[in-house]
């Protein structure tokens, strides 16, 4: 069985975000970028899976402009076999990703479809769902343990929900989004990122997939959260009391 697994390039978890003076977005002109965390547990899992014996190959597929080929090289020093990229040079939003996924299956027919549950950048959180939607394929959303058996073809998902964790068993294929708890992902040792060199990566344009980059939506504006008042430390308990009464009016 082969797997198949969406990673983003994102600005880096640690940079601190900017927001660029006309407000069309944020800053990512010199700005560290990498995997999005989420995909890096999706391709733990897929590596997982694949180093239990249960798949032959992981393939990796990015979608943005051409800089997406370092994250792709990323995910091949950290193990998958070989990458996708398709070229956009515009933002890409869920349902065209989704819809571009949706040709990759076609063309690759993996067994496994795993993507992050969401990018750091846009918080979407609908990559995922769309792409099964589009497929009609099961989904197994949030996923904090996923278990395979490869006689029976099927997954077993467990999903962190609100109330505690719900377990599904989903037929395959099957589109399964990866939550923080799921793994713990790998470092890429030095000597798989030299090996990550000649590792294959596949380039398309999304017109050679039959994808229209169009958008339904449009970003109207980004602006940062208003700035935190300092605070101020209370010498006792009855000026804190004094101050939700008086100042807060909570109590
Ligand atoms: P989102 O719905 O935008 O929050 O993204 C959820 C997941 O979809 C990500 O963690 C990736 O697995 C996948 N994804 C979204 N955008 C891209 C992209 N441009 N390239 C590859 N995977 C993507």
């Amino acid at each position: 069985m082969k797997i198949m697994v969406a990673i983003k390039r994102v600005v880096d978890y640690a940079v601190k975000i900017r927001v660029k003076p006309d407000k069309t977005g944020v800053e990512t002109h010199n700005v560290k970028m990498s995997m999005n965390p989420f995909c890096e547990i999706a391709l733990e899992e897929a590596l997982r899976i694949k180093e239990s014996g249960l798949a032959t190959e992981v393939v990796a597929v990015s979608m943005g402009p051409a800089q997406c080929v370092d994250t792709l090289r990323t995910g091949l020093a950290m193990g998958a076999d070989r990458g996708i990229h398709v070229e956009a040079a515009r933002e890409l939003y869920p349902l065209t990703v989704a819809r571009v996924l949706k040709r990759l299956v076609e063309v690759e027919n993996p067994g496994l479809l795993i993507l992050g549950k969401q990018a750091i950048d846009d918080d979407c959180n609908q990559t995922g769902q769309m792409v099964a939607g589009l497929l009609g394929w099961p989904q197994g959303t949030f996923a904090s343990k996923v278990v395979l058996d490869k006689e029976k073809q099927i997954a077993t998902v467990d999903r962190e929900v609100d109330g505690g964790l719900e377990t599904l068993c989903l037929d395959l294929p099957a589109v399964i989004t990866t939550d923080l708890r799921l793994n713990q992902p790998r470092y890429a040792t030095l000597p798989n990122i030299m090996k990550a060199k000649s590792k294959p990566i596949k380039k398309y344009t999304p017109e050679e997939l039959n994808v229209e980059i169009k958008s339904d939506l449009e970003v109207v504006q980004v602006t940062e959260p208003p700035k935190r008042k300092a605070g101020v430390i209370l010498s006792s308990v009855d000026e804190l009391i004094d101050k939700l009464k008086n100042e807060a009016h909570v109590v």
